[in-house]
């Protein structure tokens, strides 16, 4: 069989595959780690629930707008950001703080509802992230792969999709959790039904509130979860390129206080690439962490216990790092731009120039007796003039 007749049948079974991989995310014909190993390549047909997602938001042409399904997208946006950064982040990825093994369960539930897959993909890509920061084995690093690649790209790449177990051992071993990432379109397909069914309630039973199932749909969960979704991808954007580096870490982390406000604290990335063990990523009072303080919240509870501090020598580091920044700031303004600088030394030598050229000017021009006035004043022109006539 030439080599061009086969190619249909491959592409067909990889399309196949894809579909398969939409409800079984671990199906794999050719095995997992070859499938890591290819080169980057989108996977369209695996990538058409992310573009239904998307096209989703255009839904509310149709069904308009109310304050409560508005208000459903803004809650739904907080309540699954701090699931992505207080339960996929701090806890699946970096175990910054304890709980059971039902709450564990309960948490990444929660996490399952963002529709960002299962917390063991989540946690072993991240961990991936901060084994190979900005290094070409950065799955998303903006500096090597660009800042789309790194923002939408990399989600939709076939070498992405499968989750390398071995790297999660910590989380792998808890079958529950394992089923949860394998069979990762469940609890969003249920979450989504769930905010169908609230709008079909409010709908026969409120309708005062001027909402119905589509729009609930709609806005609770097309626009609020594709929202949620850029807004969590800006960390692996725009973290590695704006905002201001405290720690010389060897990647190009930085915080940002737009992006701690966006993603719920996140955006203090350069503290978190520096030490990431801790609960919170703003280590200081003014550097506003939600997810910290819900965090915080939520131990007070007892579901979640053995919240980590940022150790003495981190902040340590942090206070020398903030002191040699502020000296360095100071010495840029008392040395302003080059430009500013040399008018320092050439304005006082003009403004001496110009008072020695007037004096010798001065000197230099005739008398006011000696010859016709090169300029005349208004008393002089009114001396001059003709008389007024007086008709
Ligand atoms: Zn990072
Ligand atoms: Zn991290």
């Amino acid at each position: 069989m030439s080599a061009d007749s086969t190619r249909p049948a491959s592409s067909f079974r990889r399309s196949t595959a894809a579909l398969l991989q939409w409800i079984d995310s671990d199906y794999t014909p050719e095995g997992p780690e070859k499938m890591r190993n290819e080169p980057d390549k989108v996977d369209w047909v695996r990538c058409i629930p992310f573009i239904i997602l998307h096209a989703g938001c255009l839904g509310i042409l149709w069904v308009g707008a109310s304050p409560f399904a508005v208000w459903t997208a803004v809650a739904l946006y907080v309540l699954r950001m701090f699931a992505v950064t207080g339960i996929y982040h701090r806890y699946f990825s970096h175990k910054t703080y304890s709980t059971s093994r039902f709450g564990q369960f309960l948490l990444a539930l929660w996490g399952a509802t963002t529709v960002q897959r299962g917390a063991l993909w989540w946690a072993y890509h991240h961990r991936h992230h901060h084994q190979h920061s900005d290094d070409p084995e950065d799955a998303h690093s903006p500096h090597v792969h660009g800042f789309w690649w790194s923002h939408i790209g990399w989600i939709t790449s076939r070498r992405n999709f499968p989750t390398d177990y071995s790297k999660v051992k910590d989380l792998a071993r808890f079958p529950e959790l394992v089923w949860l990432n394998r069979f990762d379109t469940v609890i969003p397909l249920l979450f989504a039904l769930g905010i169908f069914g609230l709008g079909f309630l409010l709908e026969t039973y409120a309708p005062g509130l001027g909402t119905d199932r589509w729009q609930m749909l709609v806005w609770g969960f097309f626009v609020s979860t594709t929202a949620l979704f850029h807004g969590t991808s800006c960390i692996n954007s725009m973290a590695h390129l704006m905002g201001r580096r405290r720690f010389n870490t060897t990647d190009d982390s930085r915080n940002s206080f737009i992006l701690a406000i966006i993603c719920l604290g996140e955006g203090w990335h350069n503290n978190h690439h520096r030490y990431q063990s801790s609960t919170r990523n703003g280590f200081y009072w003014w550097e506003i962490d939600l997810t910290y303080y819900g965090l915080k919240a939520l131990s007070w509870t007892g579901l979640i216990w053995g919240l980590k501090p940022v150790p003495q020598s981190i902040m340590e580091e942090a206070h020398r790092a903030d002191h040699l920044a502020s000296i360095a700031a100071a010495q840029r303004a008392a040395h302003v731009h080059p430009e500013v600088s040399s008018l320092k030394k050439v304005v006082p030598a003009a403004a001496a120039i110009a008072v020695a050229t007037a004096t010798a000017a001065q000197a230099t021009m005739p008398k006011k007796a000696e010859g016709p006035a090169i300029h005349r004043d208004v008393t002089e022109q009114t001396e001059h003039s003709q008389p007024p006539r007086v008709i």
